[in-house]
């Protein structure tokens, strides 16, 4: 981390490809900036991305130069909009989320780090084509008072208040999302109880999440 947003956006890029969740560069990082956001460009590539080819765009879509952003940048744009805690989004097609997310399932409370979300589950969105106000306006609405969803048939959606949490974020979604379709494959996991989930929930609340939940 050098505190220094076009930067950090690159290394976070560059990490997220290295551990395998940008299959063929199908995914897409964004940070929260004073008048919008900066976002990868359209086409990026983790081996000659520079920190001058992320586009600083303003949330309504206009930007500056010749460098087109991400075409997902509306789903970016959307989240930021409504969720004002967001201030770096990881978009990913990773293997476990897209084929969870190709059921069309929510990921229930199968675990109890699921609570790292935000709540009792992590909604899918329903399927709309990417790259459309619609996918962006029902990926807003999927995310609302948790910190990740599910896109229909497409892949997955994280937001955290950094660059590292949004990378561990997204890791640790993937890595639930193998460990449900493991479950899945070999029966029928047991889901944890409502009153077993707002019991994680207020351990997530009360304590440190990395001290006290990875155990
Ligand atoms: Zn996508």
């Amino acid at each position: 981390m050098t505190g220094d947003l076009r930067q950090d956006l690159v290394w976070l890029y560059r990490e997220l490809t290295q551990r395998g969740m940008l299959v063929g560069s199908s995914g897409n990082v964004s940070a929260r900036s004073d008048d919008g956001m900066l976002i990868t460009p359209t086409g990026c590539d983790a081996a000659t991305l520079k920190p001058a080819d992320l586009v600083q765009m303003r949330l309504s879509g206009a930007y500056d130069g010749a460098i087109r952003p991400s075409s997902e940048w509306e789903l970016h744009a959307a989240i930021y909009r409504d969720a004002p805690n967001a201030q770096v989004i990881v978009h990913t097609h990773a293997d476990h989320a897209t084929a969870l997310a190709c059921l069309n399932r929510d990921l229930p409370a199968f675990h109890y780090n699921i609570a790292e979300f935000g709540g009792e589950d992590v909604r899918c969105a329903p399927y709309a084509t990417f790259g459309t106000p619609e996918l962006a306006r029902l990926a807003a609405a999927a995310i609302r008072g948790r910190t990740a969803c599910l896109l229909a048939n497409h892949g997955m959606i994280c937001h955290a208040a950094t660059m590292n949490g949004a990378m561990e974020a997204a890791i640790r979604l993937e890595a639930l999302c193998r460990q449900y379709l493991l479950a899945l494959a070999a029966g029928l996991p047991r889901l944890l109880t409502p009153t077993e989930m707002q019991a994680a929930l207020a351990r997530y609340a009360t304590y440190g999440q990395r001290q006290e939940t990875n155990g």
